[in-house]
């Protein structure tokens, strides 16, 4: 068993709120320089882990996330997968869902924990969420048992709660409480100690390599139904050139209008080679295509379900099997398949 001193935990500062402090000067919010960290969290010095920081430069607003930066976050923790026992990501809470997704299926074979936190108000506020969630996201990245992690998965830990990465979704722009996990329970709970649901954590089978994918293919849309939605939208974006994956946001349990222009067309975009995934719009629940007849005649079309999974895990998984494979039969297989727990 190692002490404490021993367990070593890489932070990747990626930007977000959470880095943030006022310029003394002008009093406007500016990212704080990352090395000086503890000054900001003084708890960090009590910690007796070996931690390690290290900093995007330039640092990044969470919607200027893209494929380019999840290799680059990927290659960080690949170069530094042998040194290190646990990787913390702190990243903007508005696409945290995205990237935990996204590296949850570059990082196959994964026996670590990289836990992805950040905050709503900056760390230099008073008020600020940002220590509570880095502080707990760390104890929780250094968590061992019999020697080996106990969350050796990609996870977010927000405001007391640790969730599957590509299994959460942001749902507030106000509230601490800003994320949630629909269809699968938390991994670990925190109150006054850490309660960790060792039954629902997934733990690799075999002593497997780290394999890291890094190609994206991001020719790919989401198209969200709505009562009354016409044709030229429809047609515009599956006649989008190179476009080779389309998710549909369908409504309820995977429902959509039967008017036979739509149907004709989306079998039309599929016979052609494209993969259209449906996925619901609802906040929690299932697509279960053939329930209704708004449903089977999609199915009969060819368009893949969605099952249960979030938007944001729909949209990285897509662009990740389209970067991956070049075959529409292993990528449509892959869509069913649960690759990193992501659909139930
Ligand atoms: N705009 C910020 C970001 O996502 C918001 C945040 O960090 O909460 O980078």
């Amino acid at each position: 068993m190692k002490n404490k001193k021993e367990i070593s935990i890489l932070i990747i500062y990626t930007g977000g709120t959470i880095g943030m402090v006022h310029d003394p000067v002008t009093g406007s919010l500016i990212p704080i320089d990352f090395r000086h960290i503890s000054d900001h969290v003084p708890e960090l010095r009590k910690f007796g882990y070996d931690l390690h920081s290290i900093s995007f430069d330039p640092v990044k607003d969470s919607s200027n996330i893209d494929p380019g930066v999840w290799v680059k976050m990927s290659e960080i923790i690949e170069e530094n997968y042998n040194k290190f026992d646990g990787f913390v990501v702190l990243h903007g809470t508005d696409t945290m869902a995205y990237t935990a997704s996204a590296l949850s299926f570059m990082l196959e074979n994964l026996r670590k924990p990289v836990i992805l936190t950040g905050s709503q108000l900056p760390i230099g506020l008073l008020r600020t969420d940002g220590k509570e969630n880095l502080i707990t996201a760390i104890e929780i990245a250094a968590a061992k048992e019999n020697g080996g992690p106990v969350v050796p998965e990609v996870c977010i830990y927000f405001d007391n709660k640790l969730t599957r990465g590509n299994r959460t979704t942001k749902m507030s722009a106000e509230h601490f409480d800003a994320f949630y996990s629909p269809n699968y329970p938390p991994l670990a709970e925190v109150g006054l100690h850490l309660k960790y649901f060792n039954n629902l954590i997934s733990y690799p089978e075999k002593d497997q390599k780290l394999i890291i994918h890094k190609v994206f293919d991001t020719n790919v849309a989401i198209l969200k139904l709505f009562p009354g939605i016409n044709r030229k939208l429809v047609q515009a974006i599956i006649k989008t050139e190179g476009l080779r994956g389309l998710i549909i946001e369908t409504f309820g349990s995977g429902n959509a209008p039967t008017y036979q222009w739509f149907l004709d067309d989306l079998k039309h975009y599929i016979d052609n080679g494209g993969i259209i995934l449906n996925v619901t719009q609802c906040h929690g629940g299932s697509v279960e295509m053939g329930l209704y007849e708004t449903s089977r005649q999609m199915l009969s079309a060819g368009v893949v379900s969605g099952k249960d999974i979030t938007s944001e895990a729909s949209v990285t998984k897509l662009m990740h099997l389209l970067g991956r494979y070049s075959s529409r039969e292993k990528i449509v297989q892959s869509l069913n398949n649960s690759l990193a727990g992501e659909i139930s």
